[in-house]
């Protein structure tokens, strides 16, 4: 649906995630990466393996015509970055904005992040010696003007510190974070939340299992608190992100099921399928 519109006929804003899974690609989900399409601009949320599905035809005419590209990094966590090593057989020929998160963000220099990731002997190249044109724009926290989008930018807690997103009202971005009441604030109206879900919730409940909820819950968070943050927010939709890759689609579906009791507006989405916003 996203391809290039006919003359007259007006871009519509919409999303898909290139990558719904983390930590380990599985032959169904990549690692996280989301893809928002807009009328003057392409917004890539994170370069996790997801971002190799660029290379099919039905993304790559996302890249036809003038939109500028900008790419966001939540934190450097490799299932997050490792995408940035594909960047020159992806975007050659195109203009890419590198989004790291500023030092306020993650405590670390966005620039000596991204030369420990891709640099010598990791990468043929350096990160600014890529045979690609990379601008490199880190974000702090706080709102920003990206392409004629506001986009707003806040610290998450997590294993190490990571950044949300959200632009305009269209979209709240929030991955490797804790359950956090704030994101629910953040993300007040928004047409969609993209929230991450590492575990379903139900382990909290059973002193066999309690454990799970209580080592997620360090840096990650529950289907069910996914969806209450959604429902306090007032979101549009929901859609969970980063599944666990060790557990099955039965799992799966039960973390969707028991976010639907919470906000009904939930998805679990395949990787590649576009969401009009
Ligand atoms: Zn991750
Ligand atoms: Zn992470």
């Amino acid at each position: 649906m996203s391809a290039e519109p006919e003359p007259g006929e007006a871009r519509r804003p919409a999303f898909t995630l290139l990558g719904s899974g983390g930590w380990i690609p599985t032959q169904r989900r990549e690692t996280t990466c989301g893809l928002l399409s807009l009328p003057e601009a392409l917004f890539i949320f994170d370069a996790g393996t997801g971002l190799s599905r660029m290379l099919e035809p039905r993304f790559r005419e996302e890249l036809a015509g003038s939109r500028e590209v900008h790419l966001f990094l939540s934190h450097y966590h490799l299932d997050h970055v490792v995408g940035l090593f594909y960047l020159p057989g992806i975007f050659r020929g195109t203009a890419v904005h590198l989004h790291p998160p500023a030092a306020d963000i993650t405590g670390r220099d966005p620039e000596a992040m991204l030369a420990t990731v891709i640099g010598k002997p990791f990468s043929p190249h350096g990160i600014g010696e890529m045979p690609l044109e990379l601008l490199i724009e880190p974000l702090g926290g706080g709102s920003h003007q990206v392409a004629g989008m506001n986009v707003a930018v806040r610290r998450q807690q997590h294993a190490d510190p990571s950044a949300g997103f959200r632009v305009d009202d269209l979209l709240v971005f929030a991955t490797d974070t804790t359950s956090d009441e704030e994101t629910a604030a953040f993300a007040r109206g928004a047409a969609l939340m993209v929230h991450e879900a590492w575990i379903d919730g139900i382990e909290e409940e059973d002193p066999e299992t309690e454990h799970i909820a209580r080592e997620a819950y360090v840096a990650h968070t529950s289907a069910r608190q996914a969806a209450a943050l959604a429902a306090a927010a007032g979101v549009g939709r929901l859609v969970l992100n980063h599944l666990n890759p060790l557990r099955g689609d039965g799992y799966h579906r039960q973390m969707l099921a028991s976010a639907q009791k919470i906000f009904p507006a939930t998805a679990i989405v395949e990787d590649g399928e576009w969401l009009e916003l």
